[in-house]
């Protein structure tokens, strides 16, 4: 990894001494850190205070062994985390994840980039994450619903409505929600809806949750085109993954009069000439919970490429929309050698930092994972705003509020990357925007 300024070296140093081995959470310091040279510049005051060294350690950190019985009556040990991070701004939140590939540097990755993404959406809301490695392909809806309750069983003593808040992420959608409200529920004998977010419609879940990461990543995008001039209006767009967030991004862009031309899942990827049918990505991954190789069988003139990099399709936007360090320097190179513009993170750190200085090289504009898809988050504090009011909102004023708060973010990535003589670097704007908003709590508060 690169050199910092002198200032934030030692401290970042500090950082890979103290949590070794965890590599992804390395990553995110380092990325937020960049940026923060001017800012430590200009004051002086967060190094007297340590701030940076306060916000790299989370507050708390729980790890706990989650026992289930499966179908065939086999005993199944998985491994809970939750981190919570930091709890300046409002209580913990962030999603949970359930994918074998969890362990504590993932989580901590996330409930890191958390914190700064939560700052950003203006709402007051901390920032937390966790997960397991249980690995919910193949498993049948009553094995999934014996994990969720004995995850919960642990985790129900460390969550609620003013402490922390989960919600979703890889994984973990209504279905895995319901299961954990359910033996929350049960264990507390509360109906405390604001425990948890990405709850159904029926039980204190809000509309426009479920769509709300993808198209606020998809207002993110349109709000950088009608600053450039330009529009989605005829764009080819390629998205990554065929989960939560890239089936509402397709949504998205579809109804802004974009094609989608490409989209993924971890086996492969399916270009589609005609545009993607949504409907049919819908059913195999909603409803069937298959594989998107499917689609392929079923569209004449689709085709699908087992493996390889759904980067290497052209097109004018890029959404990589499935998970960390899915597109590197080389399919950078091809994205900008096929003439793409623009490229916004749906999913968390998506972009290796080799790929990301291709784009800045480029002049491509990049923005980041904790500016892009901070609609998720936001959308959550506005369903929790409705659990605290025993209020339910239409469709049109929530998604209303969703593209507010992402105007807003754009404009303050904005406003703020010019303020630190970065002109266009939504990177530098959305960590220093959020980072001075938490350091200032943090600094309020006094060494707690
Ligand atoms: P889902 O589980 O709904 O979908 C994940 C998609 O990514 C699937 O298509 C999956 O394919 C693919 N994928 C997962 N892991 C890998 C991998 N190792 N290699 C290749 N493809 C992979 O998750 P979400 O859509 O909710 O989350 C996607 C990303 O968005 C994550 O980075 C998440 O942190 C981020 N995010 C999500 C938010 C939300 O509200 N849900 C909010 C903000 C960010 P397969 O089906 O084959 O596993």
């Amino acid at each position: 990894m690169s050199m910092l300024d002198e200032k934030l070296q030692p401290m970042f140093e500090e950082v890979l001494r103290r949590n070794p081995g965890e590599d992804e959470f390395h990553q995110a310091v380092h990325e937020v850190l960049d940026s923060l040279g001017p800012v430590v510049a200009k004051h002086p005051e967060y190094a007297d205070a340590a701030i940076i060294p306060r916000l790299c350690e989370p507050e708390r950190q729980i790890i706990f062994r989650v026992p289930w019985v499966d179908d065939s009556g086999q005993v199944q040990i998985n491994r809970g985390f939750r981190v919570e991070f930091n709890s300046a701004l409002g209580p913990y939140k962030g999603g949970l994840r359930f994918h074998p590939t969890v362990y504590l540097g993932i989580v901590k990755f996330l409930g890191f980039e958390q914190i700064f993404k939560n700052a950003l959406t203006g709402l007051p809301i901390g920032g937390g994450k966790g997960g397991s490695d249980f690995d919910p392909k193949g498993r049948s809806d009553a094995e999934v619903m014996r994990f969720c309750q004995s995850f919960m069983t642990e985790l129900y003593r460390h969550i609620g409505e003013y402490t922390d808040v989960p919600a979703g992420d890889i994984g973990v959608g209504g279905r895995e929600i319901g299961y954990l409200f359910g033996q929350y529920k049960r264990i507390t004998n509360r109906y405390e809806s604001g425990v948890l977010t990405g709850k159904g419609i029926g039980w204190g879940g809000s509309l426009v949750r479920t769509e709300a990461t993808g198209y606020g990543t998809v207002f993110f995008v349109d709000e950088i085109l009608r600053s450039r001039g330009d529009s989605l209006d005829g764009k080819k767009v390629v998205v990554s993954g065929s989960g939560n967030v890239a089936i509402y991004a397709i949504e998205k862009l579809q109804q802004l009069g974009a094609v989608v031309v490409a989209c993924s899942d971890s086996g492969g990827y399916v270009v589609d000439p005609d545009g993607v049918d949504l409907a049919l990505v819908k059913d195999i991954k909603e409803r069937r919970r298959s594989r998107i190789a499917v689609y392929a069988d079923e569209r004449p003139r689709a085709s699908y490429v087992e493996g390889g990099s759904v980067w290497q399709v052209p097109c004018d936007v890029a959404l990589p929309c499935a998970t960390q360090n899915e597109l590197n320097g080389n399919d950078a190179a091809a994205l900008v050698r096929n003439g793409c513009q623009v490229v916004a993170e749906g999913a968390n750190m998506p972009c290796t930092p080799e790929a990301v200085r291709t784009f800045s090289e480029a002049g491509v504009s990049f923005a980041p994972g904790k500016a892009a898809n901070a609609g998720g988050v936001a959308t959550s504090a506005l369903e929790m705003q409705q659990n605290a009011s025993r209020d339910s909102w239409s469709f049109e004023h929530t998604e209303e509020r969703l593209a507010e708060i992402m105007r807003n973010i754009h404009h303050r990535c904005l406003t703020t990357a010019d303020e630190y003589g970065q002109p266009g670097n939504y990177s530098a704007g959305a960590n220093i925007a959020g980072f001075t908003q938490v350091a200032d709590a943090v600094l309020a508060l006094g060494v707690i």
